[in-house]
Protein backbone atom coordinates (compact mmCIF):
# COMPACT_ATOMS: atom_id res chain seq x y z
CA UNK A 1 0.00 0.00 0.00
CA UNK A 2 2.00 3.43 -1.12
CA UNK A 3 0.11 6.35 0.52
CA UNK A 4 2.13 9.32 2.18
CA UNK A 5 0.09 8.31 5.46
CA UNK A 6 2.05 5.17 6.96
CA UNK A 7 0.29 2.34 8.10
CA UNK A 8 -0.41 0.19 11.47
CA UNK A 9 -0.42 -3.48 10.94
CA UNK A 10 -3.98 -5.12 12.37
CA UNK A 11 -3.58 -8.01 14.37
CA UNK A 12 -4.29 -10.68 11.50
CA UNK A 13 -1.58 -8.52 9.47
CA UNK A 14 -3.85 -6.35 7.27
CA UNK A 15 -2.23 -2.63 7.15
CA UNK A 16 -4.60 0.06 8.11
CA UNK A 17 -3.50 3.55 7.59
CA UNK A 18 -3.29 5.12 10.32
CA UNK A 19 -5.16 7.94 8.89
CA UNK A 20 -8.41 8.11 7.29
CA UNK A 21 -11.38 10.24 6.24
CA UNK A 22 -14.59 10.13 8.04
CA UNK A 23 -18.04 11.13 6.54
CA UNK A 24 -20.61 11.15 9.25
CA UNK A 25 -23.66 13.94 9.09
CA UNK A 26 -22.26 14.64 5.21
CA UNK A 27 -25.16 13.58 2.33
CA UNK A 28 -24.53 11.59 -0.19
CA UNK A 29 -23.79 13.83 -2.86
CA UNK A 30 -21.68 16.41 -0.60
CA UNK A 31 -19.81 13.00 0.75
CA UNK A 32 -19.05 12.16 -3.21
CA UNK A 33 -17.72 15.62 -3.70
CA UNK A 34 -15.74 15.28 -0.23
CA UNK A 35 -14.15 11.70 -1.10
CA UNK A 36 -12.97 12.93 -4.15
CA UNK A 37 -11.41 15.84 -2.65
CA UNK A 38 -9.78 13.43 0.26
CA UNK A 39 -8.70 10.64 -2.35
CA UNK A 40 -6.88 13.76 -4.45
CA UNK A 41 -5.08 14.82 -1.20
CA UNK A 42 -3.78 11.53 -0.41
CA UNK A 43 -6.00 9.76 2.03
CA UNK A 44 -6.49 6.39 1.14
CA UNK A 45 -8.52 5.16 4.22
CA UNK A 46 -12.37 6.20 4.08
CA UNK A 47 -14.86 5.70 7.03
CA UNK A 48 -18.32 5.51 5.93
CA UNK A 49 -21.74 3.23 7.64
CA UNK A 50 -24.94 2.13 6.35
CA UNK A 51 -26.77 4.72 8.79
CA UNK A 52 -24.82 7.75 7.67
CA UNK A 53 -26.50 7.16 4.22
CA UNK A 54 -23.42 8.18 2.05
CA UNK A 55 -22.15 4.63 0.68
CA UNK A 56 -23.10 5.08 -2.55
CA UNK A 57 -21.89 8.98 -2.68
CA UNK A 58 -18.49 6.80 -1.43
CA UNK A 59 -18.78 4.26 -3.60
CA UNK A 60 -19.16 6.58 -6.68
CA UNK A 61 -15.98 8.78 -5.33
CA UNK A 62 -14.18 5.51 -5.34
CA UNK A 63 -15.11 4.25 -8.66
CA UNK A 64 -14.23 7.66 -9.99
CA UNK A 65 -11.04 8.04 -8.73
CA UNK A 66 -9.41 5.55 -10.47
CA UNK A 67 -7.12 4.47 -7.59
CA UNK A 68 -6.32 0.69 -7.41
CA UNK A 69 -8.66 -0.94 -5.17
CA UNK A 70 -5.50 -2.58 -3.12
CA UNK A 71 -4.03 0.81 -2.09
CA UNK A 72 -7.79 1.47 -0.51
CA UNK A 73 -8.90 0.65 2.61
CA UNK A 74 -12.32 1.01 3.27
CA UNK A 75 -14.15 0.98 6.11
CA UNK A 76 -18.28 0.71 6.96
CA UNK A 77 -20.55 -0.33 9.71
CA UNK A 78 -23.74 -2.26 10.38
CA UNK A 79 -26.56 -0.33 11.92
CA UNK A 80 -28.16 -1.28 15.26
CA UNK A 81 -31.59 -2.05 13.49
CA UNK A 82 -29.60 -4.91 12.03
CA UNK A 83 -27.96 -6.96 14.45
CA UNK A 84 -28.61 -10.20 14.41
CA UNK A 85 -27.12 -12.88 12.26
CA UNK A 86 -29.19 -13.25 9.41
CA UNK A 87 -30.25 -9.81 8.74
CA UNK A 88 -26.07 -8.90 9.15
CA UNK A 89 -25.44 -10.98 6.41
CA UNK A 90 -28.64 -8.83 4.36
CA UNK A 91 -27.35 -5.95 5.68
CA UNK A 92 -24.13 -6.59 4.54
CA UNK A 93 -24.88 -7.42 1.05
CA UNK A 94 -26.82 -3.69 1.16
CA UNK A 95 -24.06 -1.85 2.17
CA UNK A 96 -21.46 -3.56 -0.44
CA UNK A 97 -23.87 -3.34 -3.33
CA UNK A 98 -24.31 0.15 -2.30
CA UNK A 99 -20.55 0.93 -1.93
CA UNK A 100 -20.07 -1.00 -5.09
CA UNK A 101 -17.39 -3.00 -3.91
CA UNK A 102 -17.06 -6.85 -3.87
CA UNK A 103 -15.50 -6.59 -0.09
CA UNK A 104 -14.56 -4.03 2.55
CA UNK A 105 -11.07 -3.61 4.65
CA UNK A 106 -12.92 -3.67 7.71
CA UNK A 107 -17.12 -4.11 8.61
CA UNK A 108 -17.60 -2.52 12.30
CA UNK A 109 -20.35 -3.60 14.78
CA UNK A 110 -21.48 0.22 15.16
CA UNK A 111 -23.05 -0.17 18.67
CA UNK A 112 -22.79 -3.00 21.12
CA UNK A 113 -26.29 -2.65 22.30
CA UNK A 114 -25.75 -4.54 25.49
CA UNK A 115 -29.96 -4.14 26.37
CA UNK A 116 -30.52 -6.41 23.56
CA UNK A 117 -27.94 -8.73 24.03
CA UNK A 118 -27.33 -9.77 19.91
CA UNK A 119 -23.76 -8.54 19.80
CA UNK A 120 -22.67 -12.14 19.72
CA UNK A 121 -24.63 -13.70 17.34
CA UNK A 122 -24.19 -10.27 15.13
CA UNK A 123 -20.52 -10.88 15.38
CA UNK A 124 -20.51 -14.39 14.00
CA UNK A 125 -22.31 -13.02 10.94
CA UNK A 126 -19.42 -11.06 10.87
CA UNK A 127 -16.88 -14.00 11.21
CA UNK A 128 -18.73 -15.53 8.10
CA UNK A 129 -18.11 -12.64 5.76
CA UNK A 130 -14.95 -12.77 7.15
CA UNK A 131 -14.27 -16.62 6.50
CA UNK A 132 -15.88 -16.06 3.13
CA UNK A 133 -12.61 -12.93 2.17
CA UNK A 134 -15.67 -10.16 1.82
CA UNK A 135 -13.86 -7.98 4.19
CA UNK A 136 -9.96 -7.92 4.84
CA UNK A 137 -10.70 -7.57 8.74
CA UNK A 138 -14.10 -7.19 11.25
CA UNK A 139 -14.03 -5.03 14.66
CA UNK A 140 -16.54 -3.46 16.66
CA UNK A 141 -17.18 0.32 17.56
CA UNK A 142 -18.44 1.84 20.92
CA UNK A 143 -17.38 -1.34 22.69
CA UNK A 144 -16.34 -1.19 26.47
CA UNK A 145 -14.21 -4.03 27.93
CA UNK A 146 -16.80 -5.65 29.32
CA UNK A 147 -18.82 -5.57 25.90
CA UNK A 148 -15.40 -6.63 24.19
CA UNK A 149 -14.81 -9.46 26.66
CA UNK A 150 -18.50 -11.33 26.87
CA UNK A 151 -17.48 -11.22 22.45
CA UNK A 152 -13.85 -12.51 22.69
CA UNK A 153 -15.15 -15.31 25.29
CA UNK A 154 -18.08 -16.71 22.73
CA UNK A 155 -16.52 -15.92 19.41
CA UNK A 156 -13.08 -16.81 18.23
CA UNK A 157 -11.63 -13.73 15.38
CA UNK A 158 -10.32 -11.27 17.95
CA UNK A 159 -11.46 -7.82 16.76
CA UNK A 160 -8.92 -6.12 14.77
CA UNK A 161 -10.38 -2.62 15.77
CA UNK A 162 -12.34 -0.98 18.15
CA UNK A 163 -13.11 2.16 16.91
CA UNK A 164 -14.09 4.50 19.95
CA UNK A 165 -14.94 8.92 20.75
CA UNK A 166 -11.43 9.50 22.06
CA UNK A 167 -10.04 12.94 22.15
CA UNK A 168 -8.13 15.68 24.55
CA UNK A 169 -11.11 15.81 26.95
CA UNK A 170 -11.80 12.00 26.61
CA UNK A 171 -8.97 9.99 26.36
CA UNK A 172 -10.15 6.59 27.32
CA UNK A 173 -7.07 5.29 28.96
CA UNK A 174 -9.00 1.86 30.62
CA UNK A 175 -9.85 1.01 26.95
CA UNK A 176 -6.09 2.09 25.02
CA UNK A 177 -4.90 -0.50 28.20
CA UNK A 178 -7.39 -3.16 27.22
CA UNK A 179 -7.25 -2.95 23.49
CA UNK A 180 -3.50 -2.84 23.97
CA UNK A 181 -3.05 -6.43 25.76
CA UNK A 182 -5.70 -7.89 23.57
CA UNK A 183 -4.22 -6.74 20.50
CA UNK A 184 -6.67 -4.60 19.34
CA UNK A 185 -6.10 -1.46 17.80
CA UNK A 186 -7.62 1.88 18.79
CA UNK A 187 -9.34 4.03 16.44
CA UNK A 188 -10.79 7.63 17.65
CA UNK A 189 -13.46 8.81 16.20
CA UNK A 190 -14.46 12.72 16.25
CA UNK A 191 -10.50 12.51 16.74
CA UNK A 192 -10.98 16.40 16.51
CA UNK A 193 -13.55 16.67 19.12
CA UNK A 194 -16.44 17.56 16.40
CA UNK A 195 -13.80 20.43 15.94
CA UNK A 196 -15.75 22.68 18.70
CA UNK A 197 -14.32 23.75 21.80
CA UNK A 198 -11.30 21.62 21.91
CA UNK A 199 -9.75 23.72 19.23
CA UNK A 200 -9.60 27.05 21.16
CA UNK A 201 -8.07 25.39 24.61
CA UNK A 202 -5.46 27.46 25.25
CA UNK A 203 -2.56 24.99 25.86
CA UNK A 204 -2.98 23.46 22.29
CA UNK A 205 -3.22 26.78 20.62
CA UNK A 206 0.19 27.36 21.90
CA UNK A 207 1.87 24.66 20.93
CA UNK A 208 0.00 24.96 17.50
CA UNK A 209 1.72 28.81 17.33
CA UNK A 210 5.31 26.81 18.50
CA UNK A 211 5.89 24.38 15.89
CA UNK A 212 3.63 26.84 12.76
CA UNK A 213 1.28 24.41 12.86
CA UNK A 214 -2.95 24.65 13.27
CA UNK A 215 -4.67 23.76 16.24
CA UNK A 216 -6.65 20.63 14.74
CA UNK A 217 -2.87 19.40 13.49
CA UNK A 218 -1.51 19.49 17.04
CA UNK A 219 -4.54 17.56 18.08
CA UNK A 220 -4.22 14.79 14.95
CA UNK A 221 -0.36 14.31 16.07
CA UNK A 222 -1.11 13.89 19.47
CA UNK A 223 -3.10 10.39 18.55
CA UNK A 224 -0.71 9.24 15.98
CA UNK A 225 2.35 9.71 18.97
CA UNK A 226 0.13 7.45 21.13
CA UNK A 227 -0.58 4.82 18.55
CA UNK A 228 -4.61 5.65 17.47
CA UNK A 229 -6.08 5.76 13.93
CA UNK A 230 -7.86 8.84 13.66
CA UNK A 231 -10.66 9.41 10.99
CA UNK A 232 -10.94 12.98 10.87
CA UNK A 233 -13.98 14.51 9.28
CA UNK A 234 -14.24 18.04 7.00
CA UNK A 235 -15.91 19.18 3.77
CA UNK A 236 -14.10 21.90 3.26
CA UNK A 237 -10.81 21.52 1.03
CA UNK A 238 -8.26 23.59 2.85
CA UNK A 239 -9.04 21.21 6.20
CA UNK A 240 -9.22 18.05 4.06
CA UNK A 241 -5.66 18.81 2.90
CA UNK A 242 -4.65 20.13 6.13
CA UNK A 243 -5.97 17.31 8.50
CA UNK A 244 -3.50 14.87 6.25
CA UNK A 245 -0.37 17.44 6.32
CA UNK A 246 0.73 15.94 9.87
CA UNK A 247 3.91 13.77 9.02
CA UNK A 248 6.25 16.36 8.52
CA UNK A 249 6.87 17.18 12.16
CA UNK A 250 6.22 16.21 15.84
CA UNK A 251 4.94 17.03 19.53
CA UNK A 252 7.94 16.54 22.03
CA UNK A 253 7.68 15.09 25.58
CA UNK A 254 6.48 18.34 27.15
CA UNK A 255 3.76 19.15 24.11
CA UNK A 256 2.81 15.82 24.60
CA UNK A 257 2.12 15.86 28.05
CA UNK A 258 0.43 19.25 28.31
CA UNK A 259 -1.80 17.38 26.11
CA UNK A 260 -2.34 14.37 27.99
CA UNK A 261 -3.19 16.90 31.24
CA UNK A 262 -6.31 18.51 29.42
CA UNK A 263 -8.47 14.61 30.18
CA UNK A 264 -11.87 15.70 31.38
CA UNK A 265 -13.48 11.90 30.69
CA UNK A 266 -16.13 14.33 28.98
CA UNK A 267 -17.94 12.52 25.84
CA UNK A 268 -19.96 14.28 23.32
CA UNK A 269 -21.21 11.25 21.73
CA UNK A 270 -23.36 8.32 23.75
CA UNK A 271 -22.53 6.18 26.67
CA UNK A 272 -22.08 2.93 24.96
CA UNK A 273 -23.05 1.15 28.38
CA UNK A 274 -26.79 2.36 27.65
CA UNK A 275 -27.63 3.55 24.06
CA UNK A 276 -30.17 1.65 22.57
CA UNK A 277 -31.78 3.44 19.42
P1 LIG B 1 -14.21 15.36 14.09
O1 LIG B 1 -13.62 15.33 15.45
O2 LIG B 1 -13.48 14.74 12.97
O3 LIG B 1 -14.54 16.89 13.78
C1 LIG B 1 -15.09 17.26 12.56
C2 LIG B 1 -15.45 18.72 12.59
O4 LIG B 1 -14.32 19.49 13.04
C3 LIG B 1 -15.79 19.26 11.22
O5 LIG B 1 -17.17 19.12 10.97
C4 LIG B 1 -15.37 20.72 11.30
O6 LIG B 1 -16.39 21.47 11.91
C5 LIG B 1 -14.19 20.66 12.25
N1 LIG B 1 -12.88 20.58 11.57
C6 LIG B 1 -12.38 19.58 10.81
N2 LIG B 1 -11.14 19.85 10.40
C7 LIG B 1 -10.83 21.05 10.93
C8 LIG B 1 -9.69 21.88 10.85
N3 LIG B 1 -8.60 21.50 10.20
N4 LIG B 1 -9.72 23.07 11.51
C9 LIG B 1 -10.81 23.47 12.21
N5 LIG B 1 -11.92 22.73 12.32
C10 LIG B 1 -11.93 21.54 11.68
O7 LIG B 1 -15.70 14.77 14.25
P2 LIG B 1 -16.60 13.63 13.65
O8 LIG B 1 -17.01 13.87 12.28
O9 LIG B 1 -17.65 13.42 14.70
O10 LIG B 1 -15.67 12.33 13.71
C11 LIG B 1 -14.87 11.90 12.64
C12 LIG B 1 -15.39 10.63 12.03
O11 LIG B 1 -15.51 9.61 13.03
C13 LIG B 1 -16.83 10.72 11.48
O12 LIG B 1 -16.91 11.44 10.28
C14 LIG B 1 -17.17 9.27 11.38
O13 LIG B 1 -16.56 8.70 10.23
C15 LIG B 1 -16.56 8.73 12.66
N6 LIG B 1 -17.56 8.64 13.76
C16 LIG B 1 -17.90 7.40 14.21
C17 LIG B 1 -18.82 7.27 15.23
C18 LIG B 1 -19.17 5.90 15.72
O14 LIG B 1 -20.13 5.76 16.49
N7 LIG B 1 -18.45 4.88 15.33
C19 LIG B 1 -19.41 8.40 15.81
C20 LIG B 1 -19.04 9.65 15.35
C21 LIG B 1 -18.09 9.76 14.33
Amino acid sequence: MSSKVPPIILNNGVEMPQLGFGVWQVPDDEAERAVATALEAGYRSIDTAAIYGNEEGTGKAIAASGIARDELFVTTKLWNSDQGYDSTLRAFDASLAKLGLEFVDLYLIHWPLPAQGKAVDTYKAFEKIYSDGRARAIGVSNFLPEHLRLLTEETSVIPAVNQIELHPHLQQHEAREYHAEQGIATEAWSPLGQGKGLLEVPAIVAIAQKHGRTPAQVVLRWHLQIGNVVIPKSVTPSRIAENIDVFGFSLDTEDMAAISALNEDRRLGPDPATFNA
